[in-house]
């Protein structure tokens, strides 16, 4: 154990030892201080001692400390050496005086003692070293027959025994250093390993999508950034492909966020296993939308490789009891080096809004979604400046009673001219509500219809308006409030407010505007169901909404007089909306024909060219005054 950390100790005390070795074998023997001749046996001694000494010091430098016999190979030098000083006594002590005997034997004595802290970091080295040395010449003295000699020898054997229990005990405190040094340099070593760890993660976090394990966009840009930059030479062209799971957010809603999460892992665990047979890279561009890059030479190849993942997405995720198999939106948009990564990720992403409004499952980004979207950034730029201009104004389209033809309301319809040119409001406020510049824009619309009503209401109290709301408008938490102090501001009866919701709109956000919608009623305005047709609301929703007013679309109107089906709709939809005691206008009337039509199927109200198109404030203060005029002169 830790044969490393003694050698280096040894090797630090070694040189030392060995001169000291040589130094007092040269001692011995050369020297004139016993006063003998130096005979030849001395003289072989010492070069036999030169000799072992000489392959000490070679096993100590020519091996490195990492040899696994190096520190035998020591051991086997000390026992040699131990052995040649063995040999001294019992080869010379016969020729000595008892005073050269006591002094060698002290020589031997403090030589062993020495040697044995410089040796103890290999225990059998030291205890060899010292018996070897001290043992021997001790039991010669105790059998030369001399008394003084004898009790010197026991002496020796005394002073030796002492030594190897010195040595067990340097050789214990040498252990528990290095074992202590092990420890710390591994607990040291354990940090190091750990505060790697810690980095590795951070930078995992940084860069990874938590729930799927995927590259966030900001690492993808980064990766993508450097495939392009390694050229590849076969396939020239850079795909992307953006992807939606469509309606995740019922999957949420309707089972819980664990399920929507457990379908966004395993959209994960597939891209990652695209990635791993296709030279593509993936990451989680969002919530439920994911990103991929490929590189292709052809737009069939890109098609066919979204063909790939659509069949090995198009699979039911299963959890718990739950059973769901995702229907899914692709974007994508191919393009060479020139265009940055950011635009080529907007464009796919652009290609699956486009896909979203015309539900086309797989859409490529061309040319109409470039020019849509220079549209719209167009229209939205001037929009911000004309709603900080508050330069809108307001037209009015009378909403007719069937049985008198007299003017029951009117719909506030915002108008917008931008350079001179009318844009049409379904444009602009989609734009508006894309960009969340949709409740600054319906306050304005409020305040302008309320201020328009509360002048009618002065010389024709009971005309009511009809203002269409966004549901992006009726989620704003201050909307009731504004509302009310708009109504307030301008003294209007809040039964003459009438709140127009699409129904589309209204039905697919029903758990959230609810309560909105509640509210609205408490404050004692009037609610209507606009294009109603279009979606797919329940009676109950109706009557437990205790909705006022529905439309019916224009759309079933266009169709009353030649298709028996859409007129039997309009009549069956009218008799369920009078059991419910909810009111119904026809919207879109143009011909006499519709309008009779829509009479025998027992319709209240109407709206439509063939009364009046929407007119300015004045025109329709002018029509109230008209009818004024006609029931005056009845
Ligand atoms: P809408 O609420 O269904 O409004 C009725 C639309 O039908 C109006 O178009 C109106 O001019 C048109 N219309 C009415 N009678 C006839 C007809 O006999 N024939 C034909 N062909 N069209 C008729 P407009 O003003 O272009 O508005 C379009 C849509 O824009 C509106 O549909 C509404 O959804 C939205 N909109 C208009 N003004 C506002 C507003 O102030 N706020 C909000 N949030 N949306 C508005
Ligand atoms: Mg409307
Ligand atoms: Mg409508």
């Amino acid at each position: 154990m830790y044969k490393y950390q003694r050698l280096l100790i040894l090797s630090a005390n070694l040189p030392v030892l060995l001169a000291i070795n040589i130094v007092i074998a040269f001692t011995l023997v050369m020297t004139d201080m016993y006063g003998t001749v130096i005979g030849q046996e001395k003289l072989c001694w010492l070069i036999l001692l030169i000799s072992v000494t000489a392959f000490r010091y070679f096993v100590h430098s020519y091996f490195s400390n990492d040899n696994k016999h190096k520190l035998d190979l020591h051991f086997v030098g000390v026992v040699i050496a131990g052995l040649t000083w063995a040999f001294y006594p019992s080869l010379f002590h016969q020729s000595m005086s008892t005073k050269e005997t006591m002094l060698s034997l002290i020589i031997f004595c403090g030589m062993s003692g020495g040697s044995v802290t410089l040796l103890s970091c290999d225990l059998r080295s030291a205890i060899a070293y010292v018996s070897l040395t001290i043992f021997p010449y001790s039991v010669v003295l105790i059998m030369s027959g001399d008394p003084s000699l004898e009790s010197l020898g026991l002496m020796g054997l005394l002073y030796g025994v002492a030594l190897c229990i010195t040595a067990v005990k340097s050789s214990r405190i040498i252990f528990s250093l290095i074992d202590s040094q092990a420890k710390v340099e591994a607990i040291a070593s354990d940090l190091e390993i750990d505060s790697h760890n810690k980095d590795q993660k951070i930078s995992m976090l940084e860069q990874r999508d938590m729930l799927t394990g995927l590259l966030n966009r900001k690492s993808f840009i980064s990766a993508i950034t450097l495939i392009k930059a390694k050229n590849n030479q076969h396939r020239s062209l850079n795909g992307f492909v953006h992807i939606d799971i469509e309606k995740l957010h019922n999957v949420n809603q309707n089972y819980g966020h664990q399920y929507g999460d457990h379908i966004i892992t395993k959209v994960g665990e597939v891209l990652k296993n695209i990635d791993k047979f296709y030279d593509t890279c993936s990451a989680r561009y969002g919530n439920d939308e994911f990103t991929i890059h490929i590189k292709v030479n052809t737009e069939e190849e890109i098609l066919k490789f979204i063909a790939t993942i659509k069949k090995q997405l198009s699979v039911y995720f299963q959890l718990d009891n739950i059973r769901v198999k995702p229907d899914y939106y692709f974007g994508y948009y191919i393009g060479d080096d020139s265009i940055s990564i950011n635009q080529a990720m907007r464009n796919a992403y652009l290609a699956v809004t486009q896909g979203k409004k015309s539900n086309t499952r797989v859409c490529c980004y061309d040319t109409k979604i470039q020019e849509d979207q220079q549209r719209n950034q167009y229209l939205r730029y001037h929009l911000k400046a004309a709603i900080g201009a508050e330069n809108f104004f307001m037209n009015f389209q009378p909403i007719v009673r069937c049985s008198n033809q007299e003017v029951h309301s009117f719909e506030a319809l915002v108008r917008w001219k931008l350079e001179n040119k009318n844009i049409s409001p379904a444009e602009f406020i989609s734009v508006a509500e894309e960009h969340g510049l949709i409740v600054e824009l319906g306050q304005l619309i409020l305040k302008m219809s309320i201020e328009a009503l509360a002048d009618m209401n002065k010389t024709h109290p009971s005309i009511s308006i009809s203002i269409n709301v966004s549901v992006i408008q009726l989620e704003d938490d201050d909307f009731i409030s504004y509302l009310q102090f708009i109504m307030n501001k301008y003294s209007v009866n809040p039964a003459n407010v009438h709140l127009e919701i699409t129904e589309t709109a209204m039905i697919s956000n029903i758990t959230k505007l609810t309560n909105r919608i509640i509210q609205a009623k408490e404050a004692g305005v009037m609610i209507s169901v606009d294009d109603f047709g279009t979606g797919f609301s329940s009676i109950a929703v109706l009557r437990n909404l205790q909705i006022d007013y529905i439309k019916i679309d224009k759309s079933y109107i266009d169709n009353i007089c030649s298709c028996d089906k859409d007129k039997s709709i309009v009549s069956a939809v009218t008799k369920m909306a009078h059991t419910i005691g909810t009111n119904v206008i026809a919207e879109g009337i143009e011909t006499d024909e519709q309008l009779a039509l829509i009479g025998q199927s027992g319709i209240d109200f109407y709206q439509g060219y063939l009364f009046s198109r929407p007119v300015s404030f004045k025109e329709a203060v002018h029509i109230l005054e008209q009818e004024k005029q006609r029931k005056i002169n009845k």
